[in-house]
């Protein structure tokens, strides 16, 4: 474990000490890896409850969220309406097996806000890009799935792929535990690159089952698509007989009250063949989905012969946190979130120019992600390459100084910040005073030529 990080004047204690049983019982320590702080050092803190904009760790630590569960706390932590809801359905049973009406009623918040005609409700944004996958792959009764460098799907084993040697080239496993063969039928294309996209489908145009690419990347700090690009994707896919697939599991209801494609599509006058659902939609619990064109969800079992099912899925307590959440995410909600992202992001960016950092702060509607770049001749990070390129070291040491002053970042500078509609003032001032000690420590981090940088140790 890398102690490099300042715990200045914080007892982490308990955080330390279940830390270290956690590792002797779960594999680093973690259920997810990101939360293991890997790639900031430092003691991961271990949270004990969480209301509104605050989280409060084992050692009564307060910590203002600028994760929010990585996305789906839109209301903020512990909405009084989402507790009822939740606890009201709760004691009705928590699972039956069956349907049930609160299903029903979140597919049609689901189809009411989105241009998908049908969806059908999973338990994660893994399973919902796989089974979509696999839905256009019986569909089109093709194999090959193109995915974006940057792109995170969930940890579906076609989509751990990396680039293969060249353009146009088939991908490699991302990760060991996913054979050579399965990535064979996956292409990998830097993000944002129209021509790379052209000459694959030159090339394979008719082997292609689908493109899967995150409405807006989020996943690699937050890369939006360029104008147009979205709906060049959809164009040619469609010119090819291949289907798109938009993952919005992190931008959807979260960007816009639509969505992503509330951004493009909707104004453009085009929509996905599929698109995918998780995180807000789910309300805290574990939900998410999959939908699209009536006629591709229609081979979906039972009515159709692509297999998918699932013991969990729709559980009643989840559905019930999820349609409450999104019937309370009203467009004062996201003006909300809209205006204090604004606020945040803006501040950020000042600290850090005022401090003498280089940095690159891009937005896509509520989300954004500052980029600690190399050099101020960065102006804009558009793929995977480029949000590469970024001083990892600054971001660990601006990461703990915000955390020792009470706000919580996401461990890793490849990830979005989050905030929700229960940011108010306090919660703003605190970060807003946080912020130029933080870029006081990254502008401090000696350069890579009198100090070895390490390399970037998470995944
Ligand atoms: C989080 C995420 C997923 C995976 O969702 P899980 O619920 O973690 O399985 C898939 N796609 C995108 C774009 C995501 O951000």
């Amino acid at each position: 474990m890398p102690s490099s990080a300042p715990e200045a004047g914080r007892s982490v204690d308990r955080s330390a000490e279940l830390f270290a049983r956690a590792r002797r019982v779960t594999p680093g320590g973690v259920n997810s890896p990101v939360r293991a702080f890997n790639a900031v050092g430092g003691t991961p803190r271990f949270m004990a409850s969480a209301a509104g904009p605050w989280l409060t760790d084992v050692d009564g630590n307060e910590y203002v969220d600028l994760i929010c569960s990585w996305g789906p706390m839109l209301l903020g932590h512990a909405h009084p309406e989402v507790l009822e809801a939740v606890a009201a359905a709760a004691a009705r049973g928590t699972s039956y097996g069956t349907p049930t009406e609160a299903e029903v009623e979140l597919a049609e918040e689901i189809v009411g806000r989105t241009p998908v005609d049908a969806v059908r409700l999973v338990s994660s944004g893994t399973e919902a890009t796989m089974s979509a996958i696999r839905l256009a792959r019986g569909f089109t009764g093709r194999d090959l799935v193109l995915k974006f460098a940057g792109c995170y799907h969930g940890h579906v084993d076609s989509l751990l792929a990396s680039a293969g040697s060249g353009l146009a080239t088939f991908a490699v496993p991302g990760t060991p535990g996913v054979p050579a063969d399965f990535t064979q039928h996956t292409m990998v294309l830097p993000y944002n690159d129209r021509a790379a996209v052209e000459a694959a489908f030159a090339e394979h145009g008719d082997s292609i089952a689908c493109l899967i690419t995150e409405a807006a990347a989020g996943n690699m700090g937050m890369v939006p698509p360029e104008d147009g690009f979205n709906r060049f994707l959809q164009e040619t896919c469609s010119n090819h007989g291949a289907l798109l697939v938009s993952d919005e599991v992190m931008t959807g209801f979260r960007v816009t009250r639509t969505g992503r494609w509330g951004l493009d599509g909707a104004v453009e006058g085009w929509r996905p063949d599929l698109m995918t659902f998780g995180k807000v939609m789910g309300g805290g619990f574990p939900a998410a989905a999959f939908g699209g064109r009536a006629d591709v969800m229609a081979h979906l079992a039972p009515e159709g012969s692509v297999y998918q099912a699932g013991t969990l899925s729709g559980n009643p307590v989840a559905a019930t946190a999820g349609l409450t959440t999104l019937r309370l995410a009203t467009d004062a909600v996201y003006d909300h979130v809209d205006k204090a992202a604004r606020v945040v992001r803006e501040a950020a960016s000042a600290a850090l120019s005022e401090a003498g950092v280089p940095h690159v702060a891009q937005a896509d509607g509520t989300m954004f992600s500052v980029f600690f770049t190399e050099s101020d001749d960065v102006t804009a990070v558009r793929d995977f390459a480029e949000a590469g390129r970024q001083r990892a070291d600054r971001y660990a040491a601006f990461f703990h100084s915000m955390l020792d002053q009470g706000v919580y970042l996401p461990p890793s500078a490849f990830e979005a910040w989050f905030l929700s509609a229960a940011h108010d003032d306090r919660a703003l001032d605190r970060v807003l005073s946080a912020l130029p000690a933080a870029a006081r420590a990254a502008a401090a981090v000696p350069d890579p030529e009198t100090a070895h940088e390490t390399k970037d140790r998470d995944q």
